[in-house]
This record gives C-alpha cells, sequence and structure tokens, in this order.
C-alpha cells in the first residue's frame, strides 16, 4: 500500500518537486478511513499541506477509489533518512543556501523609514514581495546607515512568504573566501555551480570589498550573468555609487547600474530620534527626551554608532540604579565638545549668567566676589575641558593669562577629583545650560 500511495503522489509531480520536497516523506499510517504520513520538518509539512494537499487528496482519491481525509505529522526521526529519493542534491535545499545566518532584528518591521531612506526601503519591499521585478538592486550609502539591515530583511521575508525560493545572503569577503578554497580543493567547479545555478535570489553584501581584485571580480562577472539571464534576482549592497568604485571591471560596473541603485543618504534628526526611541523600547528602558535629542544630534551619521550610544546608556543607567542626565550623557559617551553652530563664546557668558547670576563684565573684570570667581573658573574649565578649546583660545576668552588658565582647570580638576559635588553641580550645570541653548537654535 505505502508504494501505491506514494507511487501515485509522485506520478502528479515533476521530478524537481518531488525531490525537493518529498525527500523526508513517507506513509506512517493507513486506517480505513485516514492516511498519515510523516515528514521530518516542520516548515516542509507546512508546506507539502499548503501547496500540494489537493494533489495529495486527488492521488488518495485514485488509490482507494473514493475521497479519504490525510494528516501529515512532523517527526524529527525522519529528519535525516532520505527514503525516496536517490538524491545526489541535498535534502531541504531551500533553506540551507542562506550562507550567512541573518540576524534575526534585521527585518523591515524593525527599520524606521524617512526621507533619507524611504526610496531603498521601498525598492527593497517590492524586491522582497517580488524577486526579480527589479533586477539588479544595487543598493548603497555610507557606513552604518542601514544596508545590511534592509539586504536581510529582504532575506527574511522571502524566507517567510516564498518558500520555494533559494535565498543566498553573504558577504563579498565570503564569496571571495569561498572561491579561493574551492580552486585549492580542485572544487572550482561546484562553486560555481552553486552560485549559479543553485540560487534564485542572490543577496550579496559589501562589494565594496572586491575593489581591485580582479579574478574574483571575473567570477562575479559570469556569476550575475547567469543569475541574470534567467531572471533570477540579485541584490548589491556597496558602501559606495557603482561609479564610484574604482579599480572594478567597468563591465560589472555597466551590470551593477542596469536596474536600480537606492542611495540610503544621511539621515536627517527626526528619523535618528525615532531610531533611537525604537531601540529604547525594544531595550524595555526609558531614557530623557532630552537624551534621545543629543544622541540624534551627535550620532546621525552613524546609525551603528547610534546604537551604540542607546546601549551604553541604557546599560550605564542600570548598572547605576540612577536616571542618567544630560551632562552624564556627554562623559558617558565621550562627547565633549557641544556642536560647532552654537556660537560656543558667546553662548559661555549666557550660560555662566544664567547659573551664577553675574554679568559677562563682572566675570571679565577683577572682581573677586564668590559668585564672580566660581563663574570665571567653572567658566574657563568648561571653555577648556568640555568645548576643547585650546589654552589660548580660553586665555583670550576670559582675559586672563595661560598660566592662570592652567591654574584654574588644575584646581577644579582636583576639587572635582577630591569629590566636591558644589562644583560638580555647577559644572553640570552650565553644560546642560550650553547645550539647551544650542538645542534650542538647531530647532
Ligand atoms: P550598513 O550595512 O549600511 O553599514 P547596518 O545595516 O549594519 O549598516 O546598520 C547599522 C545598525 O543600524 C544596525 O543595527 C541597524 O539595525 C541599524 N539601523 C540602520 N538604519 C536603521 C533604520 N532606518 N531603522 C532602524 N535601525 C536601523
Ligand atoms: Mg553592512
Amino acid at each position: 500500500m505505502r508504494e501505491k500511495i506514494l507511487g501515485a503522489i509522485k506520478g502528479k509531480i515533476n521530478r524537481r518537486s518531488w525531490e525537493n520536497w518529498f525527500s523526508t516523506f513517507d506513509v506512517k499510517e493507513v486506517t480505513s478511513d485516514q492516511v498519515t504520513f510523516e515528514v521530518g520538518n516542520l516548515f516542509i509539512k507546512e508546506w507539502l499541506e499548503k501547496k500540494y494537499g489537493p494533489t495529495i487528496s486527488k492521488a488518495l482519491k485514485e488509490v482507494f477509489e473514493k475521497d479519504i481525509p490525510f494528516s501529515i505529522v512532523y517527526s524529527s526521526a525522519t529528519e535525516t533518512s532520505v527514503k525516496n529519493i536517490q538524491a545526489n542534491e541535498p535534502l531541504v535545499k531551500k533553506r540551507p543556501l542562506i550562507i550567512t545566518p541573518l540576524n534575526p532584528g534585521f527585518s523591515f518591521e524593525n527599520f524606521v523609514v524617512g526621507p533619507s531612506n524611504m526610496f531603498a526601503y521601498s525598492t527593497c519591499v517590492e524586491v522582497a514581495k517580488k524577486p526579480g521585478k527589479f533586477n539588479p538592486v544595487f543598493l548603497c550609502g555610507g557606513v552604518g546607515l542601514g544596508k545590511t539591515h534592509l539586504v536581510q530583511s529582504i532575506g527574511h521575508y522571502i524566507f517567510r512568504y516564498h518558500p520555494d525560493l533559494r535565498v543566498v545572503y553573504l558577504t563579498s569577503e565570503r564569496f571571495l573566501n569561498e572561491l579561493v578554497d574551492s580552486i585549492k580543493l580542485g572544487k572550482g567547479y561546484e562553486f560555481r555551480e552553486k552560485y549559479r545555478t543553485k540560487v534564485d535570489v542572490l543577496l550579496l553584501d559589501d562589494v565594496q570589498f572586491l575593489i581591485g581584485k580582479k579574478g574574483i571580480q571575473s567570477e562575479l562577472f559570469h556569476t550575475f550573468n547567469e543569475l541574470y539571464n534567467v531572471g533570477k534576482q540579485i541584490v548589491i549592497c556597496s558602501d559606495r555609487n557603482p561609479k564610484d568604485l574604482e579599480k572594478f571591471q567597468d563591465r560589472l560596473i555597466s551590470r551593477f547600474q542596469m536596474g536600480i541603485v537606492a542611495e540610503i543618504g544621511k539621515p536627517d534628526k527626526e528619523i535618528c530620534k525615532k531610531i533611537a526611541l525604537k531601540m529604547i523600547e525594544h531595550e524595555k528602558a526609558s531614557l530623557d527626551m532630552e537624551i534621545v535629542e543629543l544622541i540624534a544630534e551627535h550620532f546621525s551619521d552613524n546609525i551603528r554608532r547610534l546604537r551604540g550610544a542607546v546601549v551604553k546608556l541604557i546599560a550605564y543607567q542600570q548598572m547605576s540604579g540612577e536616571k542618567v542626565t544630560p551632562s552624564d550623557a556627554y562623559h558617558i559617551l565621550g562627547i565633549s565638545s557641544l556642536p560647532p553652530k552654537i556660537g560656543a563664546k558667546e553662548r559661555i557668558f549666557l550660560a555662566l549668567s544664567s547659573v551664577f547670576g553675574v554679568s559677562q563684565e563682572e566675570i571679565l573684570s577683577s572682581a573677586r566676589r564668590r559668585e564672580v570667581v566660581s563663574a570665571r573658573h567653572i567658566g574657563i574649565y568648561v571653555a577648556k575641558t568640555y568645548l576643547k578649546m585650546s589654552l589660548r583660545a580660553v586665555a583670550e576668552l576670559f582675559d586672563r593669562s595661560h598660566p592662570t588658565v592652567s591654574h584654574t582647570v588644575r584646581k577644579i580638576d582636583e576639587l572635582i577629583a577630591s569629590g566636591n559635588v558644589v562644583v560638580r553641580s555647577q559644572i553640570e550645570k552650565v553644560v546642560d545650560q550650553l547645550r539647551a541653548n544650542a538645542l534650542g537654535q538647531n530647532s
């Protein structure tokens, strides 16, 4: 009976699909009113039910000469035993072709969209939904702006919604290493076979790695052509536009430009804020909006660094058990200079005035009143250590000699080191004030 049932099903399915999907499929039990099949992979079970359910029903009807229900159960015991085919191809070959594991967090859902990445994002979503529609797609943009995230999102999506397609995600470095290894082992042919004929969607990251490497560029050229000619989807990422890939074969560059070139630009502050907030939410933590602003301000050139900053502050907050203040954040993140456009010189006196209640004239005079002296000293210290002004600039700004400035900075350092909370809090207030002014100015 088993052979008869399997034979009937096999007769209705093309050989390739049979080899792909039915390699672990077997009859488990036949009763008078039900047939149970087993299969060695949960994913395949669902796929068979969805895609081949009607075919299996039809085959059963032929064998039993009546409608007979069936079920497919997952049994891990069958996972490794190849029963029905004399397969020379790997078992569940749709899956293992994801060469480098995908980062589970790199999904479309987790990607924050804004003007700088909208086009790249939409292109990738289209590609994921209809592989082959835009071909090739060349995704470019600066380091840490989300290329790998987007290209892996395509991988996740296809993995989930097009289970019949074989996706390969790999870096160009890996592509190169594999070629080299296979040639060493005399298996260059297998390498070619693998990438030119067994792939439906090729996601190749960091192609700039191949700059100046002629041999691998030729290999990629041929791989590209073979895949392209049969309508397989190709997505390539690079930290620069195809036209800026120096020492790259022209024929390859022109291939890269044949489809869509989608560039990810520098994100604006709004997306950076959203991304930071999303990361904070994801970590189930909280940071003050002021700090989020500060992070967005300073790390908009690289989302990877922005992420690092968020994680660092959260970790700090969790370890210390105290809320991070903006001036803590400056320290922790090692951002010692405020954004250049604030016009630090003018604003430092404003900040000092609002914290100490003394005027610029008094600070610059030789008055020895306590608040004036404090304002002067803290001002010098903040200018030197936070604003990173040179000794000369600070001396000029405060109308003091170099040795006086050096001496003041040393003295304040000593006070901080000895645990003087008054001084520390005065510094924090001034820095917060400066920063608040800077943010006010930018928005
Ligand atoms: P690239 O490959 O361009 O150098 P990545 O894709 O590795 O950059 O992105 C760096 C980090 O920033 C990753 O953690 C990624 O999840 C995150 N990231 C980048 N852009 C976004 C975005 N628009 N939304 C959410 N996270 C992002
Ligand atoms: Mg990357």
